[in-house]
């Protein structure tokens, strides 16, 4: 085995973790159980650290005076319990399908409560929100022909939110292949939407964008821009009620500044040739590799990050940039209430991934292969790697006095390229079969978005961790209404 490139082949990135996951990884026991009862991998889930996300983010928006509305983004993971829970909070929740929408409504969510941004919104989907009154947000001329028809066949009037786009970024403008042109707007609802126009059925609420990327500055300008174009519409005697500025706000995955850039510059290194390799067969995770050198950067999430969730909102709200207030201000002058739609965001340390290790094993070229119970779209974003350090929990009462070993993690599916994690990772000692690895902070996107059913693998299970009894329960209605 090739013990000899280590550790120089393996730089840690340690991963925050919040007390309750700190807690389950010194109780292999229970860890174990959830594993027997519900199978490998299970995600395991915490309801109190999303409450205090979104009361995070709500102390600031009340801090500023402004009024405001916070709709949890549910694409980001598939539980009802957290939608269940904004609402508990007293907020609202995104849905962006016809069984997002269907599931909130059945929980009790109440219309009122409930958007829907959905990329593509078919009748279905829109008949459902149009019976029950839940605010559109349009996004193209076809989507307008749809709703109106149906609000038509309904005897109903809908409440709309317009997406925009396309705001101006030094010069130019920000690509989308969403909502309206930020200058194409103001003619589209003053001219076709309500009463008298061509969607006579679509009553205009307010402005919705939602931005690629993690800039502050851009969200700045985007909102600058659309109290620009609110102005505009109130001369014409148009009143906005919301503007909705999207999710996009950064989290930080891990504990140290230092780590993230020496793997940074280690990867590129080693995917020169000047180090032992990374990641697995020297993968470089998204750069591009010519005549020995290493172009671009790696085509991951930044993990690491001083500004995130509350203290990114807060950035946000005070920036200026050549307009002649800050955004605060000018939504509190207007009095327009603020929503956003957070929704990795909202999940930071909501949940974890637990997996059992299977077999060990070499490949051909001597590297030592971790087979887990479980499936690489288990643990997947659009980001290249998950750049946070598995924690190896050998099974309960075995002794942890061996040393160290490392390698790779690899899953179910029969592929080649099946790797859990494309860097080598760090086991506390020589696993055994049985023993778990944990994925840490994968509640937002890691853990549904991507998930699939090759080979007739079933999905993880989703459970609760309940503090209080020290126990897990399944996600689902049924569960929750019995603990009502
Ligand atoms: C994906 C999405 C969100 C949530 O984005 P996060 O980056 O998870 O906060 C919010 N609104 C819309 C319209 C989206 O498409």
């Amino acid at each position: 085995m090739k013990t000899d490139l280590i550790p120089s082949g393996f730089l840690p990135l340690s991963p925050i973790k919040h007390p309750w996951v700190k807690a389950l990884c010194e109780n292999s026991e229970l860890l174990e159980n959830a594993i027997d009862t519900y199978g490998s991998p299970v995600n395991i889930q915490h309801l109190a650290p999303f409450a205090g996300n979104i009361d995070a983010f709500k102390r600031v928006l009340d801090s500023f005076g402004i009024r405001n509305k916070i709709y949890f983004a549910r694409k980001a993971n598939k539980c009802i319990s957290f939608p269940l829970e904004a609402y508990r909070l007293g907020e609202g929740v995104d849905t962006a399908s016809v069984r997002e929408l269907q599931q909130c409504l059945d929980a009790g969510i109440p219309a009122a409560a409930l958007i829907s941004t959905a990329a593509v919104k078919n009748r279905q989907l829109l008949e459902l929100a149009i019976a029950n009154e839940v605010q559109v947000v349009i996004d193209n001329l076809d989507e307008c022909e749809l709703v109106q028809s149906i609000a038509e066949e309904q005897g109903k009037a809908v409440s709309v939110c317009v997406r925009v786009g396309g705001f101006l970024f030094e010069g130019k403008p920000l690509h989308t292949r969403f909502g309206w042109p930020i200058d194409k707007a103001e003619s589209f609802i003053v001219r076709e939407l309500g009463s008298g126009n061509h969607f006579d059925r679509l009553r205009y609420s307010g402005l919705h964008f939602h931005l690629n990327g993690y800039s502050v500055a851009q969200r700045g300008e985007a909102i600058q821009q659309c109290l620009n174009l609110i102005d505009a519409l109130t001369a014409q005697g148009i009143r906005t009620e919301s503007l909705d500025m999207g999710g996009g706000i950064l989290i930080n995955y891990l504990e140290s500044e230092e780590q993230w850039n020496d793997f940074h510059a280690a990867l590129k290194a080693a995917v020169e040739g000047r180090r032992p390799a990374l990641t697995y067969r020297n993968d470089p995770l998204g750069m591009l590799l010519l005549d020995g050198k290493a172009y671009g950067e790696p085509t991951v999430y930044p993990y690491f990050n001083t500004l995130s969730k509350a203290g990114f909102l807060e950035e946000i709200l005070q920036y200026k940039g050549s307009w002649p207030e800050t955004v605060a201000t000018g939504l509190r002058s207007r009095d327009l209430e603020l929503r956003m739609e957070p929704g990795r965001s909202a999940l930071d340390q909501c949940g974890i991934t637990v997996a059992k290790v299977a077999f060990r094993r070499e490949d051909t070229s001597g590297e030592l292969l971790i087979g887990l119970e479980m499936n690489r779209t288990q643990l997947r974003s659009s980001s290249a790697d998950f750049l946070l350090d598995p924690i190896h929990i050998p099974k309960h009462g075995h002794a942890d006095s061996e040393a160290p070993v490392y390698g790779f993690l690899v899953g179910s599916y029969c592929l080649e390229q099946e790797l859990i994690l494309k860097r080598r990772v760090k086991f506390k000692r020589f696993p055994k079969v049985g023993d778990l690895v944990v994925f840490v902070n994968t509640a937002g996107y890691m853990m549904h978005f991507y998930e699939s059913e090759a080979h007739l693998f079933a999905l993880a299970k989703n459970v609760f961790y309940d503090e209080v009894a020290g126990e897990v329960h399944e996600d689902g209605l049924d569960v929750l209404v019995a603990n009502c």
